[in-house]
């Protein structure tokens, strides 16, 4: 069995408490690792690292800085299979995706920020008197980054690069579901020039692990991504230091169709991927299909054939298009979910049930992808996040009732508009209550753009200057010429 271990202060460390979880490969369904059960000790020794690393992290010039990520980045990228494998074997993702997605954007996530490292620059004013003001970025000091199970490389990278970018010392908490990346790449910091307690790596659960790293008063600011749930209890056990927050949380996307969708291959097979890629354990994936009562029967006929081509199975086959849910527990979610949509009237229009791969594969947590169609969009199925591969066809006729339906959820991360009529996706961009509208396209990502969703979905935004500015303090310098 693998043994995973903690990083802190430049060393692999085991847990305190001496005991470890186990974590599955979904696919199988049986452990394949050990990650380390951790606790508050632990974290007291991390914070302590980061805390005697952070004066001198933040005085190394930006360009060193910004190589130490740059080697990461390509030490990353010289074990992209054994990554990727790594990823899928993990998380039950398609290696394929694993190996285009996950990692290669963990890849671009150390280089676009070892780039932001040396670009960011202070702002000035002149004041008419003669004096001059500026405005310094300082570094925060220690700094948590807490992030999900579904993408976990991708966003653990997405965290820590902009916050060591901008010159702090950090204590990352992978996900307990998800470790194994996290900690293959805690092996490379110190071969990537980091010095010892830059970056510390800490195994365990969101109680044991992530709590201590909130509350702890050395930490100044909290980078989190996952359940809504977690995102308030984490602001909540912020909020009693005044501790900075970022809460990337659920969503409850609508990909909304309009009359003049063009029905191309290229923009169907978008619309299917939006609901199905990584198996639907995406923030960004549209859950809620509204396609317009006009083109719906049509619609609806060229969707389902897409989605029932979709190919369920051993994520080492590159053949699969899904692989499996993350664990058993949300394996079980997923289907009460399912089951929950029939017991509100939903029909099954595809999907629906648990898919039995054959092989080694045999007792992998699989589900067919679903699509749920009879709903109204105030039911729990329409409302709540599942988080999995299940999508829900609403029809609607005007594009006032798009807009109500969309923004009908309390969430508000993403949309996805797709019409020919520009005027029409201007009015609709302004109006959808969301963090990011994608127009005729989905999950298309610039990181210099700003990430993050209103409401349940989250506060604050994150990537490009966004992320720099959260992890910096601004102070501002007057100077004048003297009275
Ligand atoms: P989760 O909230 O259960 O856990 C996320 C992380 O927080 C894990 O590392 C966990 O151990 C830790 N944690 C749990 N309780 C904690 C606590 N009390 N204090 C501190 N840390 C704690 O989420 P998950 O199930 O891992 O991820 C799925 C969720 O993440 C979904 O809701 C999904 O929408 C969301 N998500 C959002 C984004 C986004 O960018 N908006 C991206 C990916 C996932």
């Amino acid at each position: 069995m693998l043994m995973l271990a903690n990083l802190i202060d430049g060393r692999q460390r085991a847990p305190s408490t001496g005991r470890y979880l186990d974590v599955a490969e979904p696919a199988v369904g049986r452990p394949f690792a050990r990650c380390p059960d951790s606790d508050a000790h632990d974290v007291e020794l991390a914070v302590a690292a980061a805390t005697r690393a952070a004066p001198g992290w933040a005085a190394t010039p930006a360009d060193e800085r910004a190589a130490c990520l740059l080697r990461l980045a390509d030490a990353i990228e010289a074990r992209l299979d054994s990554f990727a494998q790594a990823e899928s074997q993990d998380a039950g993702k398609p290696v394929a995706l694993a190996r285009s997605l996950d990692i290669p954007r963990a890849i671009a996530n150390l280089r676009f920020f070892a780039a932001a490292a040396t670009q960011s620059g202070s702002e000035s004013h002149h004041m008419e008197r003669g004096a001059l003001n500026y405005t310094l970025r300082l570094p925060l000091g220690v700094v948590a980054c807490i992030s999900p199970w579904n993408l976990p490389l991708y966003l653990f990278t997405w965290k820590i690069a902009p916050a060591l970018a901008a010159g702090n010392a950090v204590v990352a908490k992978p996900s307990e579901v998800t470790p194994y990346t996290a900690w293959l790449l805690g092996s490379l910091v110190a071969d990537a020039g980091f010095p010892d307690g830059v970056l510390n790596i800490v195994h365990g659960t969101g109680p044991s692990v992530g709590e201590a790293l909130v509350a702890h008063a050395a930490v100044k600011a909290v980078s989190f991504t996952g359940s809504t749930r977690t995102g308030i209890a984490i602001a909540t056990a912020a909020a009693a230091h005044l501790k900075k927050v970022s809460l990337e949380l659920g969503g409850k996307n609508p990909v909304i169709v309009f009359d003049d969708f063009d029905f191309s291959d290229a923009s169907m097979a978008t619309i299917v991927r939006s609901g199905f890629a990584n198996q639907g354990e995406i923030c960004l994936c549209g859950s809620r299909l509204l396609v317009h009562h006009a083109i719906y029967a049509r619609f609806r006929e060229a969707y389902l054939e897409r989605v029932r081509a979709l190919r369920v199975g051993d994520p080492d086959d590159t053949r699969s298009d899904l692989g499996a849910l993350v664990s058993e527990a949300h394996f079980g979610k997923v289907i009460r979910c399912i089951e929950g949509a029939r017991a509100e009237g939903g029909t099954i229009a595809t999907g629906g049930e648990r898919v039995m791969v054959e092989g080694r594969c045999a007792d992998g947590w699989f589900v067919a992808p679903t699509v749920v169609e009879g709903l109204s969009p105030q039911t729990v199925t329409n409302q709540e996040e599942i988080f999995g591969p299940v999508v829900s066809l609403i029809p609607f006729g005007s594009d006032e009732e798009a807009l109500a339906i969309a923004n009908g959820t309390s969430y508000g991360l993403a949309a996805s508009v797709w019409t020919h009529d520009v005027s029409r996706a201007h009015r609709l961009a302004a109006k959808l209550d969301v963090g990011i509208v994608w127009i005729n396209c989905w999950m298309l990502r610039d990181l210099r753009t700003p990430f993050g969703g209103t409401r349940q979905s989250g506060m604050g935004r994150e990537g490009g200057t966004e992320a720099m500015r959260f992890f910096t303090e601004a102070r501002n310098v007057c100077i004048d010429h003297g009275p």
